[in-house]
């Protein structure tokens, strides 16, 4: 199938200036000015507007998109005590909801890859809700990475979650095996992945970290985790291990290409140098990190180092929202609190919210436009009130005006978003469906305690 997309004000790539590009079964095959189509083609039109690499989010929790509002003032470990009682309702249809909701949001601000990282025990006997997962992103058509979580260590044992929320380190990862079996398809131009990724080092026994990074290592799947994220983590990793977190993690074994790890807020100048060198990439969550009050992570220390760095939008309990392209603007302003000689440029910004990120997920054929490429592709209008001023520098433009949707989304080359609008389903009725399952899961009466 060939795609031609023309007309556009400018491209995102490291080629000479131009606005058009052709792509032939799923992949970039030409890039230029005036390109023309031939017979058959399905022509996009981007006059009036940029195009972009799909922007790459590599870290989520996409079952959170029934709970924003909730732990609001409280930092993290006070924020997760207020979540567990819901999060003890999830179920599969919870997660075919929520998950809708995330990939729309994503979808719509140009994101075309996703990580969903998943850590609640299914209930025993019922269906794994990671299967309603990866069937909610295929039916909208985002590039789904499905990070397979779980704890094994309850909050009786030094843990974080309640008991019901757990499972073995054996029922894990035997679940993730065939999880793999059943989603996992390295092929380049498949839309789904999977990647063995215990939640905590704190939630987490090291048996079952090491048993998930083999199935990773074996299977050629990639390994994620949280680290470093809250101030008080340091000093509980050091409590409960004897080690500080990044250590922890080495010393299990797990650094190295194909790990990457969320939020990397607090860090010393040796971790950074560790992550450099291990190749180890990090996935930086700006406005989780503001809104559960954890800091700031050194994102010009990290680039500058050579850390692989990319972006998450995190979960939409502490995100409270799941806009790749806002997400990438809270990344450049935060990235200056030390002083605009210290932030990222607008260029850096989108470099970490697309190859950054895909380069994080082992993929060197996202995030990017280049002849060969995967056509997957974002168009941002930049004639409407929110972009007024940005002519000098439309691309640049993306980041410093108010975030806007994106016109056409590409996945594959194939048309996920048109003219700003969901192809695959229709927003109201997400919205109705995930109000369904809140309904049915009770948690609209949960009282803060
Ligand atoms: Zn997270």
């Amino acid at each position: 199938m060939s795609v031609l997309v023309s007309g556009a004000e400018a491209v995102l790539w490291d080629g000479p200036s131009a606005d058009s590009l052709l792509v032939e079964d799923g992949v970039v095959t030409a890039v230029g000015t005036g390109l023309t189509a031939g017979p058959g083609t399905t022509v996009v039109d981007a006059r009036g507007a940029v195009v972009v690499p799909g922007l790459v989010n590599a870290h989520h929790h996409m079952f959170q998109s029934l709970t924003r509002v909730r732990g609001q003032d409280r930092p993290l470990f006070g924020w997760l005590a207020e979540l567990w009682p819901l999060f003890s309702k999830h179920d599969g249809a919870w997660q075919e909801a929520a998950t809708a909701v995330a990939v729309a949001e994503l979808l719509l601000s140009g994101c075309t890859t996703s990580v969903d990282h998943h850590y609640l025990a299914p209930t025993p006997g019922a269906p794994d809700p990671v299967d309603a997962q990866v069937a909610a992103a295929r039916r909208l058509g985002i590039r789904l990475v499905s990070a397979v979580g779980s704890m094994d260590v309850d909050d009786a044992h030094g843990g974080l979650a309640p008991a019901a929320l757990c499972e073995n380190s054996e029922q894990y990862l035997a679940r993730l095996s065939e999880l793999a079996d059943r989603h996992h398809d390295p092929d380049p131009s498949s839309l789904t992945r999977v990647a063995a990724a215990p939640c905590h080092p704190l939630a987490v026994t090291a048996d079952l970290v090491r048993g998930a990074h083999e199935i990773a290592r074996t299977r050629g799947l990639g390994f994620h985790t949280h680290l470093a994220e809250a101030r008080d983590e340091e000093a509980a990793t050091v409590r409960a291990t004897g080690l500080r977190p990044l250590d922890l993690l080495a010393e299990l074994g797990v650094l190295g290409p194909g790990t990457w790890l969320a939020h990397c807020v607090h860090l010393s100048d040796d971790d950074i140098a560790t992550l450099a060198a291990t190749g180890t990439a990090v996935a930086l969550c700006p406005s989780s990190n503001l809104r559960l009050g954890s800091g700031i992570a050194r994102v010009r220390d990290l680039v500058d180092a050579g850390v692989t760095v990319g972006l998450g939008v995190d979960g939409a309990a502490s995100n409270d929202g799941g806009s790749a392209l806002a997400e990438a603007r809270q990344l450049l302003l935060v990235s200056r609190a030390g002083g605009v000689e210290q932030g990222l440029t607008a260029r850096e910004a989108l470099q970490v919210a697309t190859a950054g990120g895909a380069r994080a997920l082992g993929r060197t054929d996202l995030g990017t436009i280049a002849l060969g490429a995967r056509a997957d592709l974002a168009v941002f209008d930049v004639t409407g009130l929110h972009a007024v001023g940005t002519e000098a520098d439309p691309l640049a433009g993306l980041l410093l005006s108010p975030p806007a949707t994106a016109r056409h989304v590409l996945v594959e080359g194939q048309a996920v978003v048109r003219d700003h609008a969901l192809v695959h389903a229709d927003p109201m009725e997400l919205a109705a469906q995930a109000r369904t399952a809140i309904a049915r899961s009770r948690i609209t009466t949960h009282t803060p305690g």
